[in-house]
C-alpha cells in the first residue's frame, strides 16, 4: 500500500521534506510518490495544506 497524490497539490513541497523515506517527488504536473519506495507512514498526509494526499 501506498499513499498517492491527487491534481489539487499545489507542490508547496511540504510533503517531499516529511517524507522519512524520500519517497516524493516533483512530477510534471504535481508532487508524486514512488509506491515501490512508500511505507505509508502517513506523514505527508497529516502535512499536507489542501488534502491532496490519499490512501491508495
Ligand atoms: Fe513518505 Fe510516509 Fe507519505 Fe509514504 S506515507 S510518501 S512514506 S511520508
Ligand atoms: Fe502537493 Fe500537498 Fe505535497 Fe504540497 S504537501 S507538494 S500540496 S501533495
Amino acid at each position: 500500500m501506498a499513499r498517492v497524490i491527487g491534481d489539487t497539490c499545489i507542490s508547496c513541497g511540504s510533503c517531499a521534506a516529511q517524507c522519512p523515506v524520500d519517497a516524493i517527488k516533483q512530477g510534471d504536473s504535481h508532487y508524486e510518490i514512488n509506491p515501490d519506495t512508500c511505507i505509508d507512514c502517513g506523514s505527508c498526509e497529516a502535512q499536507c495544506p489542501v488534502g491532496a494526499i490519499s490512501q491508495a
